[in-house]
């Protein structure tokens, strides 16, 4: 593949894992020394301590959520300082199951995009359709608007320091990939939309797509000439899938 991007592969553990896979992950992940993709693996915040986060050479550690707080009164909230003094370099923010069980509006999570920049983290900033708003022929109009709420709240050239993520709902954890073809025309629609604001910016900007890749389809997704790796729910809990999807994007 000869993309110019940084190309990154993030595993998304979301609630699942255990201090076994912590083990089995980060050994791995050192063994395969997959050189040519930024590997990021994002598991609950509690095993951050686990991973031997400055030695990582081979991935880089990532959250799954960030406060929009700094510290103070705010039960049950890690903040952006507290994930980079873990070891995360990475942060995703908006994922639409965060959307929906914890009503983050698009304003949340520009505010969110701002608070990751500000903690010195890269915001893997998610934003995607549902089955519904795709169907009633609504989806570059909803795109458009979880957008640019993160280029208002953030500026344009903030977006140089952020990675985006199309993950359409309907392909979230149900097996329902997006073609190539689908997914690249959104990848296509969302650069050129930056490019309407900054067309350096677009053109660097790495936007990943996330929704049931697996190995046997993640390259084909990848060679598309707009994806810039993948963002991994199901399949980033195996060290072997997650192995085979990193190495089908370099
Ligand atoms: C995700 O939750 O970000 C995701 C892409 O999940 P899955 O790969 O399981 O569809």
């Amino acid at each position: 593949m000869s993309k110019q991007r940084e190309i990154i592969v993030a595993g998304n553990w979301k609630q699942n894992g255990s201090l076994a896979l912590v083990q089995e992950m980060q050994q791995g992940l050192i063994n395969e020394a997959i050189a040519g993709v930024t590997v990021v693996v994002c598991p609950p915040s509690p095993y951050f301590a686990s991973f031997n986060a400055t030695q990582l050479q081979a991935f880089s550690l990532g959250a799954q959520d960030v406060s929009l707080f700094t510290g103070g009164a705010h039960t049950g909230e890690v903040s952006g300082d507290m994930l980079a003094e873990f070891g995360c370099r990475y942060v995703i923010v908006g994922h639409s199951e965060r959307r929906n069980t914890h009503a983050e509006t698009n304003e949340v999570v520009a505010k969110k995009t701002k608070v990751a920049l500000s903690a010195g983290l890269t915001p893997i900033i998610c934003f995607g359709e549902s089955e519904q708003v795709r169907d009633d022929g609504h989806l570059f109009e909803f795109l458009k608007q979880q957008l640019e709420a993160i280029i208002v709240e953030n500026s344009v050239e903030s977006l140089a320091q952020c990675v985006l993520a199309y993950e359409p709902i309907w392909a979230i954890g149900t097996g329902r990939t997006a073609t190539p073809a689908q997914a690249q025309e959104v990848h296509a629609f969302v650069r050129a939309l930056v490019a309407g604001y900054d067309a350096q910016v677009a053109e660097n900007v790495s936007i990943l797509y996330g929704g049931s890749v697996k190995p046997d389809n993640a390259k084909s997704l990848f060679d598309q000439p707009d994806i810039d790796g993948g963002l991994i729910g199901g399949a980033s809990l195996s060290l072997q899938d997650f192995v085979a999807i990193s190495r089908a994007a370099i």
